[in-house]
């Protein structure tokens, strides 16, 4: 059984097995949760992630795919790296979306993590709408199998906790 908790807050505070970043597919850090993981982490965070691009992406990590790296400083021991979707008014992919979590999740199970934190993953400059991300968020984490014990979501103002607390009620 997996227990989901939420919490608002800055999820480079939080103390997890692993916490969930919403990166880019550069994997070479960014603005928003991605910025404050590699300043709050250190530079052993980015010195891994440019060591996958060298080896296993060089391409970029695609859209909904996971890997992870150390934490660095962190309060954690891994950095899962996921990129999310951007959302597009004309049609966006919610599947994409619902495999950052699954994948997300994947990960965390073969490093043997039973706590992970997650962002709510596209809805900052990636402009996902919140409430249908915390849909997305919640369904895709009760509907996978997983040996994760806490699922925690880490949201970072009152409008984000409301949308996943109502999509708990
Ligand atoms: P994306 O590119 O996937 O949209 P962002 O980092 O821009 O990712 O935003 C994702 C969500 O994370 C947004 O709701 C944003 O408000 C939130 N956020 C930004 N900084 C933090 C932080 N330090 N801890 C937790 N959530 C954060």
């Amino acid at each position: 059984m997996t227990t989901i908790t939420l919490v608002q807050g800055d999820i480079t505070r939080q103390s997890a097995d692993a916490i969930v970043n919403a990166a880019n597919s550069s994997l070479l850090g960014g603005g928003g949760v991605d910025g404050a993981i590699h300043r709050s982490g250190g530079p052993a965070i980015l010195a891994e992630c440019q060591a996958l691009r060298a080896s296993r992406y060089g391409k970029g990590l695609p859209t909904g795919q996971a890997v992870a790296t150390t934490a660095g400083d962190l309060d954690a021991r891994w950095v899962i790296h996921t990129v999310g979707p951007v959302y597009q008014a004309s049609g966006s992919d919610p599947s994409l979306l619902a495999s950052c979590y699954r994948e997300s999740l994947r990960v965390a199970d073969e490093l043997g993590a039973r706590t992970v934190a997650f962002p709510a993953i596209s809805t900052g400059v990636y402009r996902w709408p919140m409430d249908d991300a915390a849909r997305i968020a919640v369904e895709t984490v009760r509907s996978t199998p997983t040996a994760v014990e806490e699922v925690r979501f880490v949201l970072f103002d009152e409008r984000a906790y409301e949308a996943f607390a109502a999509q708990l009620r």
